[in-house]
């Protein structure tokens, strides 16, 4: 049997990996600042970290939502209080898409409509409801096409004033938007969806599921505003590798048995992993270093918007978008074969910086270096 061959990719086998290094088969050291989409929160293989899934899965690795999970409610106290929302509730899934899907599926339930706005250049994921706000043709099957999602321009004030109404479930979009090239939503948006939301009862939800989870420099984007959404997705950053996802739920929604549910979503081993996370994302300041760094590294390619060599920079914290006039493949091939520094990139024109939090200012540096030399 083969795998199905849905993903084009680099002719490299990582094998093991350290903080933000990756090493391959052949023994050759690559900088990692992309961590697999956002992934990596607080570095490879963090000893930590390893250490509680070590422990975990020797003594219970898993069981069903049946039964009482003291490791769930400390994820959720741990969480409450590091990302300064004690008030909200969570419930735990497995990815991106799986907690859109029921972010989506609770405002419904609350509000009992079905019209959802979403905006260009959004991504969500790709199971129904989530691909469904996603506009990007080639990911929604015919079976996806619906016609309750109006899609509008990002960072509209006055459409999305216009657009909300009384028939309005809800409204998501992401923070940052990542997949659609690092595109930063304003503090007047923001506040134009809340408002919106709160005159016509819709429900906000927060995608941060890429820019989440400290990556902005704040543990979510909109805590530069002081709005506050109705739902917070996530996942990426929470397991730093291992599958586990989540809403977070203000308390204006009542819980219900049976309203959501999964077999997986919040087990022991997902959950040791995400304690883990929050542990280290805490004691060694990651959300501060993520900030500091970010704002190192944009002033570093500011100068370069100016002289004409970038296009655009784009960001918050260690989430940078670096759009470049022409195609940026040859260059991140360069930067991957010949400098060993893997990045992403959004669209075509966009190189896209997503480090582990606690990635060092010489690793930023040497990415800097390195790009000099093809601009
Ligand atoms: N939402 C955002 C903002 C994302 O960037 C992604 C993935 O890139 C998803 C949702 C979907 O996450 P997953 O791939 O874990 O389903």
């Amino acid at each position: 049997m083969s795998t199905f061959n849905v993903y084009p990719v680099y002719d490299i086998t990582p094998v093991k990996a350290k903080g933000s290094k990756l090493w391959d088969d052949n023994g050759i050291e690559y900088l990692d600042l992309y961590g697999g989409h956002a992934v990596i929160s607080i570095g490879h293989s963090h000893p930590r970290y390893v250490k509680a899934i070590q422990e975990q899965i020797a003594k219970l690795g898993f069981y069903s939502n049946s039964v009482k999970m003291p490791l769930q409610d400390e994820l959720a106290t741990k969480l409450g209080e590091l990302a300064g929302l004690p008030e909200y509730q969570l419930f735990m899934t497995n990815s991106g898409a799986e907690s859109n899907e029921n972010a989506l599926k609770l405002a419904s339930f609350h509000n009992g409509r079905k019209k959802v706005i979403a905006f260009s250049k959004g991504f969500h994921g790709r199971t129904s409801a989530a691909v469904a706000v996603t506009d990007n043709p080639s990911i929604q099957a015919p079976i996806n096409f619906a016609d309750h999602v109006v899609i509008l321009p990002f960072n509209d004030v006055e459409a999305v004033k216009a657009a909300i109404d009384g028939e309005t479930c809800a409204v998501i979009m992401e923070g940052i938007q990542g997949v659609g090239g690092v595109n930063v939503a304003t503090e007047e948006f923001q506040k134009a969806i809340r408002e919106a939301c709160d005159a016509h009862g819709a429900v906000y939800i927060h995608d941060s599921v890429q820019c989440g989870y400290g990556r902005s420099g704040k543990f979510f984007s909109f805590q530069d505003t002081d709005i506050k959404p109705d739902i917070i997705s996530m996942a990426k950053g929470m397991g730093n590798g291992f599958p586990v996802g989540g809403i977070l739920i203000s308390p204006k929604f009542e819980a219900k048995y049976g309203m959501l549910g999964t077999t997986f979503g919040g087990n022991h081993l997902a959950c040791a992993a995400a304690i883990a996370v929050l542990d280290v994302i805490k004691d060694e300041n990651l959300v501060q270093n993520a900030r500091e760094l970010g704002e190192y590294t944009l002033a570093k390619l500011k100068p370069l918007v100016e002289n004409g060599k970038i296009k655009e920079v784009r960001g918050r914290g260690l989430m940078i978008g670096v759009e470049l006039e022409n195609p940026i493949k040859e260059i991140r091939e360069k930067l991957i074969f010949e400098d060993k520094i893997f990045t992403g990139a959004s669209g075509a024109n966009t190189i896209r910086l997503l480090p582990s939090l606690n990635v060092k200012k010489e690793e930023l540096d040497r990415f800097l270096d390195a790009l000099m030399k093809y601009l």
